[in-house]
C-alpha cells in the first residue's frame, strides 16, 4: 500500500465532507469510487472500506461514515508522516512523535478570539456552517449553550434495562455484523453484553458500525430499549468507545444537546465543543470583581461554563446557569446605565414650554378624539421637555393603540418653542407613511417640484408656516440636497427619514425633540449622533414591541416608560385561524370573497434568513403566481425591500388608494403600515416567525371599522410551532401574546440580537426575578463607586461593557 493511494482516498472523502456528503466530489458517485481503489490495491486496506452502501445512506450516516473512516486513516500506522499529512488535511490532530513540542507552540498562540478553524477537524465548511450558529471564535464556541441535556446519568447493567427509558449500559461487543431490513435498508446488527446478560442492539442505516466494533470492543451505549420482534432491543443508541480513565461526551451522564444546523452532527457539534473546552477553557478570564463574586457566591466563570456543557447533576447545570445567566443580566445593567448616565451627562437639553394653544389646535384637527391612556403618555413626555434634563422615554404601546400621533403632538411642541423636530423610521417605506399621514392629518402642502419631499402647513396659533422634509437614503440627490440645506440652516421646522438623517451633511443645529420609531433597530451610535455640540435633544423611543414590564425595566432601563395600555375605539378584533396546507384553496377563496366586499387584503412571503437576495427572489416568484395561477382577476401589487424607492413609494400609494386588491410582500410590512381598509392577512411560512412579529403582522389589518382576519399557514409545522401558532389563535393582546412567546423561548429568541438592540439573553429567564434584582443592586453599587470603570480591578469588567456595547450597536445598525 502507498502512501500515495491513502492520501488519495483521504482527499476523496475530505472533499465530499466539505461538499456537503452529497455524493458529489467523484464522478460516478462514492461508491464506485471505493470499488475501484479497493480493486487496484495489491493488499488489504488499513480501514475496512466497504464496496458499497455510500449511497443508500442518509445525509447524517454519510456525514458519520466519513468524520469515522477518516479519523481511521489519520490514526493508521501506515499513513504518512504527519508532516506530509498535514498538507493534504490541514487543522488535523497529530499523532505521534514531534506532537508534544508541537502542542506546546500551540499553546501560546491560543487565544479565544481564534477562529473555530483553529480547531481540529474544522474546515472551511465546518466553519461556515458552525457561523450559521452565530458562531466565530472559539470563544462563541464555549458559549454556544446546549438547549437541553440527555439524561444518561443512570449507568446500568442490561439486567436493570427498563423499557422506554433513556439508559447508559457499558459494555462488550460479542458480535456484530452488517444485516438488511425490509430487504432495502442496511443495517448493523450487535449482540452486546456484560456480567448480567445479553442485549440485541440495531444501528438502522449504519453498515459501517459491524466493522468498527470488532467482537470485544468496550462500548458505552446509551439509548432508548424497546420490543423489536419481540426481543429488548436496543435502536441506534449514541456510542462510544470505552477507553480507562477517559470521560464519555457522547453517552455519560447528562449529555448536552446543541442547537443544530445543516451538515453539523450531533456528535460532531459535541465534539468540538470538548475539544475546545479542553484545550482553550483554561484561557477564560472571570470580569466579575472578586468583591461581587464573594458577595453573590456565585461559581467562578470557567466552572461556570464547564459545567453549562458538561454539569454533574441538573443541580450544578443549574448552579452554572445561575452564574452564567447572573453575568447577561448584570452587563446589561452596567450597560443601561451607563448609556443612561451618557445621554444625561453629556450636556443640558432645551427646556420646552407646553404650549396649550397649539395643541389645542392640532387636536382639534384631528377626526378623532385621544384615548386616556394617550393623553396620559402625551402628558408625561410633555413635562419630561420642560426640563433642562434630557428626556430619555420609551412609548410602548401595541399595534394600532396610536403611538404616532403622540409624537407628533410631541414635536408639533418643540416646532411652538421655535426648535427642530426629528422623526426616525427603521425603513423607507415607514418613513415615507408616516411623512405622509402627518401630512394628510395637517393638510400640507408640497411645496417643490419634485412634489413630496418639502411641505408646509399652516397651524395657526402659529405665526408662520410650518414646514415638514422628508429624507431618505434613496431619494434623488437634488432632492436631499435641499432638504438636507434647510435641515442645516436650521429653517426646516420638522423631518421625518431614516438613517439618512445621522449622516454627516445632515445636521439639525436646533433639534429640540428626537422621536425614534421602533426604536430596537437604533443604535447607541446612532442616539449619539444626534447630539448638537454641548446640547443633547430629548429623546422620544417608540416600540410597538410589547414586553411585560419587568423586562422592560431590565432592556430598557435607561429609559423612562410610558405605556398606551389601550386601544381606540371602534377597533374590531381580529380572527385568528391556522390554515393547513390542504386548506390553502379555501384561503385564497376567502381572500377572494373579502377583495369581494371591497377590502383589501395582505399576502406575507415566508421568511429566508440566508439574503435578502433570495428573499426578494422568492417574493418575486410568488407574486408572479398568485398573480396568474391564483387571483388573476385581482389587481396585485409587489412589495420588497430592494425595490427602486419611486417604485416603494408608487406601491404603497396604490395600496393605499385602494387601487390594488392584494398587496404580495416579503416580511417588510411588518412595522407601520397603516390601511383602514384592508382586512385579511395572509402569513405564509408562519411558523418561522417569532409570536411577537405575528403580532406585528397581524396588527396590520383591522386597523377600521371591518371585520378582520388573520390566516397563519405553514406547510409542515414542528409539534412546538404548532403550539406557538395556536395562541395566536387564543389571545389578541400583545402584551398576553408576548409573556406566552417567552414562555415557549428565552427573551433572547423572543427578541433576537438584531430587534431588541440588545445581545441575546440566552441564560437569564424572565423568572429570574432574584437575580434581576442581584444584578440591578451590584451593577448600581459598582457604578456608584468607580462610574467610568477606571479601576484596575475592573479593568477586565470595562473590556466586557466595550464587547458587550459593540454587540449591541452592530446588532442593531441593520
Ligand atoms: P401605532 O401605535 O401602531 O403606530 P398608529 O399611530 O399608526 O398606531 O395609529 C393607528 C391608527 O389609529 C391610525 O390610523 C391613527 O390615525 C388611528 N388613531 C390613533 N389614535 C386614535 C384615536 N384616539 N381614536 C381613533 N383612531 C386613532
Ligand atoms: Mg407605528
Amino acid at each position: 500500500m502507498t502512501n500515495r493511494e491513502l492520501d488519495t482516498l483521504r482527499k476523496v472523502l475530505a472533499l465530499e465532507r466539505q461538499k456537503g456528503c452529497r455524493d458529489t466530489a467523484v464522478v460516478g458517485g462514492l461508491d464506485r469510487f471505493l470499488a475501484r481503489w479497493l480493486d487496484r490495491l495489491p493488499d488489504q486496506p488499513p480501514v475496512q472500506i466497504p464496496r458499497q452502501g455510500y449511497a443508500s445512506m442518509s445525509a447524517e450516516q454519510r456525514s458519520q461514515w466519513l468524520d469515522d473512516t477518516i479519523t481511521l486513516l489519520d490514526s493508521d500506522d501506515s499513513a504518512p508522516a504527519p508532516a506530509a499529512r498535514r498538507a493534504a488535511a490541514p487543522r488535523r490532530r497529530t499523532t505521534g512523535s514531534g506532537t508534544q513540542t508541537r502542542r506546546r507552540n500551540d499553546q501560546q498562540e491560543r487565544s479565544l478570539t481564534s477562529s473555530v478553524e483553529a480547531l481540529p477537524r474544522v474546515t472551511p465548511a465546518v466553519a461556515a456552517r458552525l457561523r450559521k450558529l452565530g458562531v466565530s471564535s472559539i470563544r462563541d464556541l464555549l458559549y454556544l449553550f446546549p438547549r437541553r441535556h440527555n439524561d444518561y446519568g443512570n449507568l446500568c447493567s442490561i439486567a436493570d434495562l427498563r423499557l422506554d427509558a433513556d439508559q447508559t449500559v457499558a459494555v462488550s461487543v460479542w458480535e456484530a455484523r452488517e444485516t438488511m431490513f425490509s430487504g432495502r435498508m442496511r443495517a448493523t446488527e450487535a449482540v452486546v453484553g456484560d456480567d448480567t446478560g445479553n442485549l440485541r442492539v440495531v444501528w438502522f442505516n449504519q453498515p459501517h458500525l459491524a466493522r468498527r466494533f470488532k467482537p470485544g470492543t468496550r462500548l458505552a451505549l446509551s439509548g432508548k430499549v424497546s420490543l423489536y420482534r419481540n426481543a429488548p432491543t436496543m435502536q441506534s443508541p449514541e456510542y462510544e468507545p470505552l477507553q480507562d480513565g477517559e470521560a464519555l461526551i457522547h453517552t455519560g451522564g447528562l449529555v448536552p444537546v446543541y442547537p443544530l444546523t445543516e451538515g453539523l452532527m450531533p456528535r460532531n457539534l459535541r465534539r468540538l465543543v470538548r475539544v475546545a473546552l479542553d484545550g482553550w477553557g483554561h484561557l477564560i478570564q472571570d470580569p466579575l470583581p472578586e468583591a461581587v463574586q464573594r458577595r453573590t457566591g456565585l461559581l467562578p466563570l470557567s466552572q461556570a461554563i464547564r459545567q453549562a456543557h458538561h454539569p454533574k447533576d441538573y443541580e450544578s447545570q443549574d448552579e452554572a446557569r445561575r452564574r452564567l445567566a447572573f453575568d447577561e443580566l448584570f452587563m446589561m445593567q452596567l450597560f443601561v446605565f451607563s448609556r443612561r448616565r451618557e445621554w444625561r451627562e453629556s450636556g443640558g437639553a432645551p427646556p420646552l414650554r407646553r404650549d396649550h394653544a397649539v395643541l389645542d389646535a392640532l387636536l382639534s384637527r384631528l377626526p378623532f378624539a385621544l384615548t386616556a391612556a394617550q393623553r396620559r403618555a402625551l402628558g408625561e413626555i410633555l413635562s419630561d421637555m420642560e426640563s433642562e434634563r434630557p428626556m430619555s422615554r420609551l412609548l410602548q404601546g401595541d399595534v394600532g393603540s396610536g403611538k404616532t400621533v403622540v409624537a407628533l403632538a410631541a414635536l408639533l411642541s418643540a416646532v411652538a418653542n421655535s426648535r427642530q423636530g426629528a422623526f426616525m423610521a427603521p425603513t423607507e417605506i415607514l418613513a415615507q407613511q408616516h411623512f405622509r399621514s402627518i401630512a394628510e392629518l395637517l393638510k400640507g402642502r408640497g411645496a417643490t417640484a419634485d412634489g413630496d419631499a418639502l411641505l408646509t402647513f399652516e397651524l395657526p396659533p402659529l405665526p408662520r408656516p410650518v414646514s415638514l422634509g422628508l429624507l431618505l437614503g434613496s431619494q434623488p440627490r437634488r432632492q436631499k440636497r435641499e432638504v438636507q440645506a434647510m435641515m442645516s440652516q436650521g429653517a426646516l421646522d420638522m423631518v421625518v427619514g431614516t438613517h439618512a438623517l445621522l449622516q454627516q451633511d445632515a445636521d439639525l443645529p436646533r433639534l429640540g425633540l428626537a422621536v425614534v420609531d421602533e426604536q430596537h433597530r437604533f443604535g447607541v451610535m446612532q442616539r449619539a449622533s444626534l447630539r448638537h455640540k454641548s446640547e443633547t435633544p430629548h429623546l422620544l423611543v417608540m416600540s410597538a414591541t410589547p414586553i411585560p414590564r419587568s423586562l422592560a425595566l431590565t432592556l430598557y432601563g435607561d429609559l423612562d416608560l410610558s405605556v398606551l395600555d389601550e386601544q381606540p375605539p371602534g377597533r374590531q378584533p381580529i380572527r385568528t385561524r391556522n390554515v393547513t396546507p390542504d386548506r390553502r384553496r379555501d384561503a385564497y377563496e376567502f381572500v377572494r370573497r373579502q377583495v369581494g366586499l371591497g377590502r383589501q387584503a395582505f399576502v406575507v412571503c415566508p421568511l429566508i434568513e440566508e439574503s435578502e437576495a433570495m428573499q426578494t427572489r422568492a417574493a418575486t416568484t410568488e407574486f408572479h403566481r398568485l398573480s396568474t395561477e391564483v387571483f388573476s382577476d385581482l389587481t396585485l401589487g409587489l412589495l420588497h425591500g430592494r425595490l427602486p424607492l419611486r417604485e416603494k413609494e408608487d406601491v404603497m400609494g396604490r395600496f393605499q388608494r385602494g387601487e390594488l386588491d392584494v398587496l404580495v410582500s416579503t416580511p417588510v410590512v411588518e412595522v407601520g403600515i397603516d390601511n383602514r381598509n384592508a382586512s385579511v392577512i395572509l402569513i405564509d411560512g408562519a411558523d418561522r416567525f417569532g409570536l411577537a412579529q405575528l403580532h406585528q403582522f397581524r396588527g396590520r389589518v383591522g386597523r377600521g371599522e371591518h371585520a378582520s382576519y388573520c390566516m397563519l399557514m405553514s406547510d409542515h409545522p414542528s409539534v412546538e410551532a404548532k403550539e406557538r401558532l395556536e395562541v395566536m389563535e387564543r389571545l389578541s393582546d400583545g402584551f398576553a401574546v408576548a409573556e406566552e412567546d417567552l414562555r415557549f423561548r428565552g427573551p433572547g429568541d423572543y427578541f433576537g440580537t438584531r430587534q431588541s438592540g440588545l445581545p441575546d439573553l440566552r441564560m437569564a429567564r424572565l423568572s429570574d426575578q432574584d437575580l434581576l434584582a442581584l444584578a440591578r443592586q451590584e451593577a448600581a453599587a459598582l457604578l456608584r463607586d468607580d462610574p467610568a470603570l477606571k479601576r484596575t480591578e475592573h479593568c477586565a469588567l470595562a473590556q466586557e461593557l466595550t464587547r458587550f456595547s459593540d454587540a449591541s450597536s452592530t446588532g442593531e445598525i441593520s
